[in-house]
């Protein structure tokens, strides 16, 4: 029998847990044991109700273009509580010298791909138009290595479009900069229309007629009860025997062809395959005795940290300008608007049956590597501050009738310039320990689905080797 370790429950180490149960079922002669050092499963994916709103502590849905989360929703048996995103009110705003200004129609994540609404939207400088227009005209262009994904906006739309789209839109997803984040990393497909057509104007309409007329599905999908739905799924087909919570791993250790995992407590336990899909900066102190390079790799990859608030209100009496029922998705906030909050999600409008008809949720994000500090704030006065910017912003003055603020420390990894070539250094030294997986959102993706595709590939690298 090869028993497999797997460290880290969130839904990484979840997904590798799911896909070596199945193995198991299927007859492979497995047995793993999965250790969590908190109490609860599912990492930063956490759903709670509160007055009849449904409050996402972490993510609130993944991209519906990315398949592994609907996959793996198939293969639970749970994917009829697969559910879209809201799109016909899907506009998001932002904020530009304190006033909200709708992204314009036809905006491809910050791609202009239609001529009058780019013509007409007070977002952009008649400077940076015009820099638009010229770049429908670029000419193929192949770049050599890497550079920050502010500077590949900037050769193509100029500054502003990096301060108040892509920065903003990176902040959003990976809660970092763009002048620190890797093209190639976050922006791949972006090399590719620009390697092909030169143009990324040019480049999106191109792909968009390509498109199937009937493939108009919501942009973001979640689960019909909270992304803690995907979670509590994957457990109930898990062995409870095989699931160790409150144990903290504190190192990791070689002996002969096994892997010794030693707990917080001291107690050790003998295994034949680790996986590991806990943050790289974990994976690193456990690994510092047995491969002290790639530990040293592994703690070098940045993280940031995030506090998300939500704020219930009464619709009635509410006046938050602009964050009404059917007004939209959200705000984005440009960092040079010097507020402390990132973003507000209008979850009322974005996903309407999560929020009752009296009732309206906001939902605020601060943080990300310019504001580390936000972190050790009391909750009172990161309520005060985002009570005042709601105020400045939405000229919101309602009372809320609940709020809840969630912190999540170092959870958002950076895919800093040259984190490919990190991975592929990471990838190789893996390689020659046997036995051992590394699965997260350290790596080859951030999202929800990526990590739940980093803890199958994982889970199937470990059967490989049975
Ligand atoms: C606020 C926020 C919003 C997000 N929004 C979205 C979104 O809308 N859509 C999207 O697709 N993605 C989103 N993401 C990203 C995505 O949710 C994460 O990348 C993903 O859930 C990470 O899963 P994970 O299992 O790799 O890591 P985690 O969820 O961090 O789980 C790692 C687990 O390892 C455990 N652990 C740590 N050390 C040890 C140890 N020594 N021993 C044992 N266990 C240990 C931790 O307790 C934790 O449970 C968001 C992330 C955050 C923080």
């Amino acid at each position: 029998m090869t028993r497999i370790a797997i460290i880290g429950g969130g839904i990484s180490g979840l997904s590798a847990a799911f896909r070596l149960e199945r193995a198991r079922r299927e007859g492979a002669d497995v047995r793993d044991t999965l250790f969590e050092s908190s109490d609860r499963l599912g990492g930063v994916m956490r759903t709670e109700r509160v007055e009849g709103c449904l409050i996402e502590a972490g993510p609130d849905s993944f991209l519906s273009e990315k398949q592994s989360a609907a996959e793996l929703c198939r293969e639970l048996g749970i994917a009829d509580q697969l559910i879209g995103s809201n799109d016909a009110y899907r506009r998001t705003y932002i904020l530009v010298k304190g006033r909200l200004i709708e992204m314009p129609d036809g905006l491809q994540f910050m791609v202009p791909t239609k001529l009058w609404p780019t013509v007409m939207t007070p977002l952009f400088s008649w400077g940076t138009k015009l820099r638009m227009a010229r770049e429908f005209f670029a000419s193929p262009h192949q770049t050599n290595g890497d550079e920050s994904a502010a500077a590949f906006v900037e050769r193509h739309f100029g500054p502003e479009v990096v301060d108040r789209l892509a920065d903003p839109l990176l902040a959003g997803v990976y809660g970092g900069s763009a002048e620190r984040l890797s093209v190639r990393a976050v922006l791949p497909r972006f090399l590719d229309m620009e390697a092909r057509y030169g143009s990324l104007s040019r480049a999106m309409l191109a792909a968009m007629k390509k498109r199937p007329a009937n493939g108009a599905r919501p942009i973001f999908t979640s689960m019909k009860d909270g992304m803690q739905q995907l979670v509590d799924a994957v457990l109930a087909r898990l062995d409870p025997d095989a699931i160790r919570t409150g144990a903290r791993i504190k190192a990791l250790g070689r002996e002969g062809s096994d892997w010794i995992v030693l707990r917080q407590d001291s107690t050790a336990a003998r295994f034949d395959r680790v996986i590991i899909a806990t943050p790289a900066y974990i994976a690193a102190g456990l690994l510092r005795s047995v491969e002290p390079h790639l530990a040293g790799l592994l703690g070098e990859t940045a993280y940031s940290s995030s506090v998300t608030v939500a704020l219930g209100y009464a619709t009635a009496g509410f006046d938050g300008r602009g964050a009404k029922r059917e007004d939209g998705f959200g705000f984005l906030v440009p960092r040079s608007e010097r507020k402390r909050l990132l973003a507000c999600t209008f979850v009322h409008n974005k996903f309407p049956h999560r929020v009752p008809e009296d009732r309206l949720l906001l939902r605020v994000f601060l943080g990300g590597s310019h504001d580390p500090d936000v972190l050790q704030v009391p909750d009172e006065e990161i309520l005060r501050t985002v009570r005042v910017e709601l105020q400045q912003i939405l000229g919101l003055t309602a009372e809320p009738l609940f709020s809840r603020i969630y912190r999540w420390e170092r959870s958002m990894a950076q895919y800093e310039v040259g984190h490919l070539e990190r991975v592929a250094e990471v990838e190789r030294l893996r390689a020659v320990l046997p036995g051992l997986a590394l699965a997260g959102n350290a790596y080859r993706g951030i999202g929800v689905p990526d990590c739940i595709k980093s803890g199958m590939d994982a889970a199937g690298n470990a059967l490989s080797l049975c």
